[in-house]
């Protein structure tokens, strides 16, 4: 349930509210809306029946949320959320570019990487230091000195970190050393490891699962957001019958996630695709689309990469996608194409 304060209530009244709220055993959440304060309700709304909310001094009215996801329906929280990543925003109009290896492979792997994704003007360097990998026998990562490897190249570019937590003891140096932590598609429901991330302090990338609904999805966000309102969506593609690609990219679900809720949506089409070459157009059509920002991967030498070569970019084809991406969010933003519609 939502409480919508009237624009002229007081700081008073919203201090009632919260007090008779949390009183009947439920969690009151303030939130700024457009005009007037919000105030969201946590927990069994049945606990509040003898209670007339909205009776209560400076409350327009309440509103049942009708989903099964609370802190990230849009009904909750109709502004769009904007996390701030140390003064640079995810969901505030500039596209948010996350590129990089899909491992760190060493320290020259990974400067060579990172000073391509510069130059095209990404702000975030990706790179994986623990790789759930399909095969046991596959390259697993460099685990901390991996991620330590990511904090030098940050020190040295001024880059954003970004990389994946696989379990809930990596949490803490996963934290340590990056500035966003990364879900992987394989742990979206890993429900123990999402309360624990939660926990962590750092804004959170959930990436949506192999076989997910976009419903499952969001509900794994309230897991996170429970504890942290910093989270930010990816969708990487689902498994369909389609066997060309890796993976369906549903870039149909950055206008169902604009419409269901107010977390920024960011897209891989690298996983989405598995294609290098199809990276480009997705890229392309994922900013028409109104998505806030792209992850893609990005190798030096991607025939030597030792996960995802296949769907790597080289600097020569990273440098042209990001030209071209500049260019059509510039036009956007210049036309004021905003092709979201969330009413
Ligand atoms: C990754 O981004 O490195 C990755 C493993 O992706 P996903 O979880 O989407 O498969
Ligand atoms: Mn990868």
């Amino acid at each position: 349930m939502v409480i919508i304060m009237r624009p002229e209530a007081t700081l008073e009244n919203i201090v009632e509210v919260t007090r008779v709220v949390e009183s009947a055993g439920l969690q009151a959440k303030i939130m700024e809306g457009a005009q007037q304060k919000i105030i969201g309700v946590i927990g069994d709304k049945t606990k509040l029946v003898s209670v007339a909310i909205d009776a209560l001094p400076g409350v327009e009215n309440s509103v049942a949320i009708s989903k099964s996801y609370k802190l990230a329906s849009r009904e909750f929280h109709p502004q769009n959320t904007v996390i701030d990543v140390d003064g640079v925003k995810i969901g505030g109009g500039e596209p948010a570019i996350m590129a990089g290896p899909c491992a760190v492979e060493s320290r020259e792997q990974l400067f060579a990487a990172a000073d391509i994704v510069k130059a095209g003007g990404a702000q975030f360097l990706r790179g994986g230091a623990y790789k759930p990998r399909t095969s046991p026998y596959s390259f697993q990562g460099l685990e901390v000195e991996g991620l330590k490897i990511l904090a030098e190249a940050r020190e040295r570019t001024g880059l954003k970190i970004i990389t994946e937590v696989t379990t809930v003891e990596g949490i803490a140096p996963v934290a340590e050393y990056s500035d966003i932590l990364q879900i992987g598609a394989r742990n979206m429901q890993n429900f123990g490891l999402l309360k624990e991330v939660g926990k962590c302090g750092k804004p959170v990338m959930l990436k949506r699962g192999l076989a997910a609904t976009i419903d499952e999805w969001l509900n794994a966000a309230e897991y996170i957001m429970n504890d942290n309102p910093n989270v930010i969506l990816c969708e990487r593609g689902i498994r369909t019958y389609e066997t060309y690609t890796r993976n369906t990219l549903d870039l149909s679900a950055v206008a169902a996630v604009k419409h269901l809720s107010h977390l920024p949506i960011i897209v891989d089409p690298s996983h989405g695709t598995g294609k290098w070459r199809m990276i480009k157009p997705m890229a392309f059509a994922a900013i028409a689309a109104g998505a806030d920002g792209l992850m893609m991967e990005v190798h030096p030498n991607p025939a030597k990469a030792l996960s995802d070569g296949s769907q790597s970019l080289t600097q020569e084809h990273y440098l042209d996608l990001m030209n071209g991406v500049k260019k059509i969010a510039k036009f956007m933003k210049d036309e004021n194409l905003n092709p979201i519609v969330i009413d």
